[in-house]
C-alpha cells in the first residue's frame, strides 16, 4: 500500500488546485480520461466507452455528448447509476461521503456520423463546410464539437484514446501515440495526451504513415495513397519549421506532431497536429505557408490558449510569425509586399459596415473578418515589434510561452507583458488599435521646400481625420543625394515636422516601408480580386463571347462573396448603368467598355497574352483587375475563360487569389499571377527639378 501514498497525494494536490477553476460550475476536476472507440466506416456508426477519475465532491457531472448518441450505460464505482441525456447534455449524479478522494465514472454509448459533404466547395470562409462529424467510406472526421466521446466540462489532466477500425483504416488524434498494431482484421491506435488541450478531434482513413524523429519525438505525414509520395518533403519541412519555431519561441509543447490528410480542403491546426485537404497538400505552396502557419498554432491557440473574453489574438500573432515571417526572411522586399498586401486588403474588403475592433474578433467568417483578425491583428503585432525592437519583442514572446502555457491567456496579458518588456506602458497605444474599428487616415499637406545655405528643409504637416491616433510616423526623403528618413511622432489632427537634406529634395513619402496600419484612399489601393469582393455595387456585365455558363458565373459570384450582384448583358449596358461602380465582364466586351490595357497585355475572345506569354488553349482563363478609368476608387475585372470547362475548373480557385490583380490559368493550375503598384496619393510628394513642388 505505502508505495501508492505519494502518488495519491499528488493527485490530490493536483486536483485541488485545479479544483478551485471549477468550483463555480459544480462540475468535479477530472483527473484523468479514458475514451475507446471503435469505427464502422461502412455504417457510418461508432461505438465506445469512456472511462473517467473525477475528484470527489461534486454531486452530478455533466458531459457533452451528440444528441446522433445512445446511451447505453452508465457506471460509477462499477455499478449502475442514474442519468439522464437530452439536448446533447449526459448527466450522473455522483454519490458523496468523506471517504473517498476519487470517483470513476464510465459511459457506454454509440452513435453514427454521417454530416453529408458538400459537392461543390465553393467560397474559403467557413472551413469546416460544414462538415462535423463524419464517419464514411471517403474517410473519417470527428471535430471536437461532434459529441463523438462524452465531454466533461473540465479538461481532464491526461487523457488516452484508443481507436480501432477495419484492418488498414489508421486513426490519428492529439496526443504520443503510444501503441499501433493490426491483429485479425482490426487495425488499433492509442493516443496519450500529457497536458491535454480543449476538445478531442479525430481523423481516420487509409492512410500510409510516414515517421521521422526530430530531436527525439515523432514527426509523422498520414496521406492517402494518391499523396504519399509528398512524405518526405512534408516531412523535411516540419522539422525544419519545429526547429525554427523552438529557437524563436522555446520549446515545443506537445508529444509529437503529424501532418494529417483530409478528404474536404481544410486547413485546421489540432494539438500536435495539422489537417490539410488533400487537394491542398498537393499546392507547392502550402509546405511554407499554411504548414508553418499551423505548427506555430501549437505554441499560439493550442498550446497559449486564447481568452476568448477579449477576442481572438491568435491569427493575427501566428500570421504574423508564420505568412509574415517566412517572407520576410526571404527579403525585406519581400517582408514589404507582404505588409502592403494587408493594408491593401483590410481597405479593400473592410467596407464601414462590416468594420469591428479587433477585440471583437473571434474566428473568420468571411473575408472581412478575415483581413480585421487575421491582417489588422499582424499589423498590431509588427508595429509592437518595431516599436521596442527585437530583443524586448521575442524575448516577450517567449516569456509568454513559458508563463502561459496550456493557460487561457488575453490580449491584456500580451500588453501587460509588452509594457515590462519594452519598459514603458503600452496600454494605450495597444488600446487605440483594439478598441476602435477603422484606423487612420494619414497624408501629407502644404510641403515645401527650402534651401538654407548648404542644405535643403522639407517641411510640411501630416494630417489625419478624427479621432486622432498617436504613431510614430516614419517619413522618407529621397534626394538627389542619399535619402533621408525620419520619424515623427503623431498625436493631433495636423503635425507639422521638418526635414533637412544635404541634397536637392525629389520626393517625400509617408510611411515608405508599409510599417503602420493604415487606411487606404481608393485612389491608393492597388486593383486586386479583393476589390471585387469588397464591392458594395459590383455588376456583373456578360459580353456576347463570354464562354462561361450561367451556373457557372454564380459560382463565381459566390465564391466572391457576391452572390446578390445585379448581372446584365453588354447590349443593355449604358453610361448611367454603370456610373460609380464595381464592373465585372464575363468575356471581351465591346469596344469602348474596358479600359485601355496595360502594356503587355492583349485580348481576344479565344486568346490572351499576359506579359510575353500567349494563351490560347480551351483549357486556359486569365482574370484581371483594373482602375476604373471613369469613377476614382472603382474597379473593373474581366473574367475570361477560353472555354466553359475552363470557366468551371477554375472559378472555385479565384477567391484564393484575393490580394493578386491578374491571374492566369492553364493545366489545371495557376501560370501566373501578379499585382499592379499602388498609387500614391496623398502618402506622396514630389518636388520638380528646382526643389520646389
Ligand atoms: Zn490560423
Amino acid at each position: 500500500m505505502k508505495r501508492f501514498i505519494f502518488p495519491l497525494l499528488l493527485v490530490q494536490v493536483l486536483l485541488l488546485l485545479t479544483l478551485s477553476a471549477c468550483a463555480q460550475t459544480g462540475e468535479p476536476a477530472v483527473v484523468r480520461q479514458e475514451i475507446n472507440v471503435n469505427l464502422s466506416p461502412g455504417r457510418h456508426y461508432l461505438s465506445g466507452d469512456s472511462t473517467l477519475v473525477l475528484v470527489a465532491g461534486a454531486r452530478k457531472i455533466s458531459f457533452d455528448l451528440s444528441p446522433a448518441a445512445t446511451v447505453d450505460q452508465v457506471t460509477v464505482d462499477g455499478r449502475a447509476a442514474q442519468f439522464s441525456f437530452g439536448n446533447s447534455t449526459l448527466t450522473v449524479d455522483l454519490p458523496h461521503g468523506k471517504d473517498r478522494a476519487t470517483i470513476l465514472v464510465k459511459v457506454v454509448y454509440h452513435a453514427t456520423f454521417n454530416d453529408q459533404v458538400p459537392d461543390q466547395l465553393a467560397g474559403d470562409e467557413d472551413p469546416t463546410y460544414g462538415v462535423n462529424g463524419t464517419i464514411g467510406s471517403q474517410g473519417v472526421f470527428l471535430g471536437g464539437s461532434a459529441g463523438w466521446y462524452p465531454a466533461p466540462s473540465a479538461t481532464p489532466g491526461r487523457r488516452v484514446v484508443r481507436i480501432s477500425a477495419p484492418a488498414g483504416i489508421e486513426a490519428v488524434t492529439a496526443g504520443k501515440r503510444i501503441s499501433r498494431s493490426t491483429h485479425l482484421g482490426v487495425t488499433s491506435s492509442a493516443w496519450e495526451e500529457g497536458h491535454p488541450v480543449g476538445r478531442l478531434s479525430l481523423s481516420a482513413g487509409p492512410y500510409m504513415i510516414k515517421e521521422r524523429i526530430v530531436d527525439g519525438m515523432s514527426v509523422y505525414t498520414y496521406f492517402y495513397p494518391d499523396n504519399a509520395d509528398l512524405a518526405a518533403g512534408y516531412l523535411d519541412a516540419a522539422a525544419k519549421y519545429l526547429h525554427f519555431y523552438q529557437k524563436l519561441l522555446g520549446p515545443y509543447p506537445f508529444e509529437k506532431f503529424a501532418v494529417v490528410e483530409n478528404f474536404l480542403p481544410t486547413g485546421y491546426g489540432f494539438p500536435s497536429y495539422t489537417l490539410l485537404g488533400g487537394t491542398i497538400i498537393r499546392l507547392p505552396f502550402i509546405i511554407d505557408t499554411s504548414l508553418p502557419h499551423e505548427i506555430a498554432h501549437n505554441w499560439w491557440g493550442n498550446g497559449v490558449l486564447v481568452d476568448y473574453r477579449e477576442g481572438n489574438w491568435c491569427e493575427g500573432l501566428v500570421t504574423y510569425l508564420a505568412d509574415y515571417l517566412m517572407e520576410e526572411k526571404k527579403s525585406a522586399a519581400a517582408g514589404r509586399d507582404y505588409r502592403i498586401r494587408l493594408i491593401s486588403d483590410y481597405s479593400s474588403l473592410v467596407t464601414p459596415d462590416r468594420d469591428f475592433p479587433l477585440r471583437s474578433f473571434v474566428g473568420r467568417i468571411d473575408p472581412a473578418s478575415r483581413a480585421i483578425g487575421y491582417g489588422k491583428g499582424a499589423m498590431v503585432f509588427h508595429m509592437v515589434r518595431s516599436m521596442i525592437g527585437d530583443e524586448a519583442f521575442f524575448g516577450t514572446l517567449r516569456e509568454m510561452c513559458r508563463t502561459w502555457m496550456y493557460r487561457k491567456a488575453a490580449w491584456s496579458d500580451f500588453t501587460r507583458a509588452f509594457s515590462r518588456g519594452a519598459g514603458k506602458d503600452l496600454a494605450p497605444f495597444m488600446e487605440q488599435w483594439l478598441l476602435r474599428p477603422g484606423g487612420p487616415h494619414l497624408s501629407l499637406k502644404g510641403a515645401t521646400n527650402k534651401r538654407q545655405g548648404a542644405e535643403w528643409v522639407v517641411s510640411g504637416s501630416v494630417v489625419q481625420t478624427s479621432p486622432p491616433y498617436e504613431l510614430l510616423l516614419p517619413l522618407r526623403l529621397e534626394t538627389a543625394g542619399s535619402a533621408v528618413s525620419s520619424k515623427v511622432v503623431v498625436t493631433g489632427k495636423t503635425t507639422p515636422f521638418g526635414i533637412a537634406a544635404p541634397a536637392a529634395p525629389k520626393r517625400l513619402l509617408l510611411d515608405p516601408d508599409a510599417d503602420l496600419f493604415r487606411l487606404l484612399t481608393p485612389v491608393e489601393l492597388p486593383p486586386t480580386i479583393n476589390r471585387v469582393k469588397g464591392s458594395e455595387n459590383l455588376l456583373l456585365v456578360v459580353a456576347k463571347s463570354c464562354q462561361a455558363d450561367q451556373g457557372t458565373m454564380q459560382l463565381l459570384l459566390a465564391s466572391l462573396g457576391q452572390q446578390r450582384t445585379a448581372v446584365i448583358n453588354e447590349d443593355v449596358v449604358d453610361a448611367q448603368l454603370v456610373h460609380g461602380r464595381d464592373i465585372l465582364f464575363c468575356g471581351v466586351p465591346r469596344p469602348g467598355l474596358l479600359p485601355v490595357l496595360p502594356e503587355g497585355i492583349a485580348i481576344s475572345s479565344s486568346d490572351f497574352t499576359l506579359f510575353g506569354e500567349r494563351f490560347g488553349k480551351q483549357d486556359d482563363l486569365l482574370f484581371l483587375v483594373l482602375r476604373n478609368p471613369n469613377v476614382e476608387g472603382h474597379v473593373m475585372a474581366l473574367f475570361l475563360p477560353l472555354s466553359e470547362a475552363a470557366a468551371r475548373q477554375y472559378v472555385p480557385k479565384i477567391t484564393h487569389y484575393g490580394s493578386y490583380g491578374y491571374l492566369a490559368f492553364a493545366n489545371g493550375e495557376n501560370r501566373i499571377k501578379g499585382r499592379f503598384p499602388p498609387l500614391a496619393g496623398g502618402s506622396m510628394v514630389e518636388f520638380g527639378k528646382d526643389g520646389g513642388q
